[in-house]
């Protein structure tokens, strides 16, 4: 079996190792649940957009703003910062995460749909690339932000190109009905009236049409709208300095996935924008480049058998990977030693008290209690979407190079849960 992530999670003698490292030596360390990351896994990917982007002539100069909110991690974070990226932020926190992890203002672009006066306040006076600005209401509310501050707020339209990604619902974003970016049809009014203000510099076109696509032709068709929305712009006398093609590539959860390579996603895309060499091209990835890059590391608690159905209960839940309960998500689910004893189908659930906390239902596996477990495809919206829910403490996370274990977030006590909260006085007798 070629295990998604491969050849950085991989099986040698029978036990899987995360580079040169046996998953049970991690849990001996550091106990479990336990995020565990490659370090050669994440280099790769961002490595593979960059070089992709820096093998075509337009995209010399482009950058890669790693989309922070898959996986914020300050360990992750400043390993890319240190490799040139940029980063895509959606909020204040994300601005205060990625300048303390190293990056630099100048390569972080701002998305998301309510940015408050002083997030934008924040992000003007750190000198960032780009507001990606997704409605009248906030170019007129950046405008003014700007204006405080007597500067000029760089911005994109985050244009809503009306393209069908073809993934789960809740992680489309580029339809008519979304809530996210302006309808494309509209654009051209609103850059005219960007142009106007008195604070604000127009500087490029973004869009961002969904997550997890594992089909290049959404890309293509959404790239061919915004070239149609480009002339409109130059008829007006608005240039575009930056065309921003946001994320959204999609990672093999499943054995029959197939997602595209990172090259023949990018270079047909680039290939439309020739002859507009002085365009700079922008991406936003953020599943792609960690997503395969993490599993979440667990223990069976106990093999429950039943009449119907065998239970493998975890002491993962779905307030450490809430994928599967939010999007009925698939991971693939395997044993981290592989033993000669009797397999069984399993739903592998969780402690936590709802019936939509499972990890994965009707999984083979060879297992007995005490056991460990890999969740794979877990580094992308795994930590990052994690709560408290049934105040379980958040899990470990560890970064593994090579043969060596880097904790990079320790496990929540169970004190950091409540030390924001506090008890009402006694009533006065
Ligand atoms: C979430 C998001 C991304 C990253 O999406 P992935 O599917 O993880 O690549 C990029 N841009 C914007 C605006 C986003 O909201």
């Amino acid at each position: 079996m070629n295990l998604p992530g491969s050849p950085y999670f991989a099986y040698r003698q029978g036990f899987l190792h995360v580079e040169d490292l046996p998953l049970a030596h991690i849990a001996a360390q550091f106990g479990t649940p336990c995020y565990v990351y490659s370090r050669a896994a994440l280099t790769a990917n961002l490595r593979e957009f960059q070089a992709a982007l820096a093998a075509h002539p337009l995209g010399v100069g482009g950058l890669v703003c790693y989309a922070v909110k898959a996986n914020s991690n300050l360990a992750i974070l400043n390993l890319f910062a240190r490799m040139g990226a940029g980063f895509d932020i959606v909020s204040g926190g994300e601005l205060q995460r990625v300048l303390a992890a190293g990056a630099d203002a100048g390569k972080v672009v701002f998305s998301g749909v309510g940015k408050s006066a002083t997030e934008m306040e924040q992000a003007l006076a750190a000198g960032i690339l780009c507001f990606n600005v997704e409605s009248t209401a906030e170019l007129e509310r950046l405008d003014a932000a700007a204006g405080r501050q007597g500067k000029k707020a760089p911005v994109s339209l985050r244009v809503n190109p009306d393209v069908d990604p073809g993934t789960h619902p809740y992680i489309s974003t580029g339809l008519k009905s979304a809530k996210f970016g302006v309808p494309i049809a509209d654009a051209p009014a609103l850059y005219e009236r960007a142009a106007r203000m008195p604070n604000l510099e127009v500087v490029g076109v973004d869009c961002h049409i969904g997550s997890q696509l594992l089909d290049p032709a959404p890309f293509s068709e959404a790239v061919d709208r915004l070239l149609v929305l480009l002339e409109a712009l130059a008829a007006r006398g608005i240039a575009i300095h930056h065309l921003d093609l946001g994320g959204g590539l999609g990672i093999r959860y499943r054995q029959d996935e197939t997602p595209p390579e990172i090259s023949t996603y990018l270079t047909p895309l680039l290939d439309k924008l020739r002859g507009r060499e002085k365009l700079k091209i922008v991406l936003e990835p953020g599943r792609r480049l960690v997503g395969n890059a993490g599993l979440l590391l667990t223990r069976v608690e106990y093999l429950k058998p039943g009449a119907e159905k065998n239970f493998a209960i975890i002491d993962a839940a779905m307030n450490d990977l809430m994928r599967p309960a939010l999007y009925e998500s698939w991971h693939e689910i395997v044993e981290v030693e592989r033993k000669n004893i009797p397999g069984a189908t399993y739903d592998v659930v969780g402690p936590v008290c709802e019936s939509g906390d499972f990890l994965g239902q009707a999984r083979a596996l060879a297992i007995a209690g005490g056991d460990l477990l890999a969740v794979l495809s877990a580094g992308a919206y795994g930590m990052a979407m994690s709560s408290n829910y049934n105040t379980r403490p958040r899990a470990a996370e560890v970064l593994v190079d090579g043969d060596k274990a880097h904790l990079i977030r320790r496990r929540e006590h169970i004190a950091d849960l409540y030390a924001h909260e506090q008890q009402i006085p006694e009533d006065p007798c």
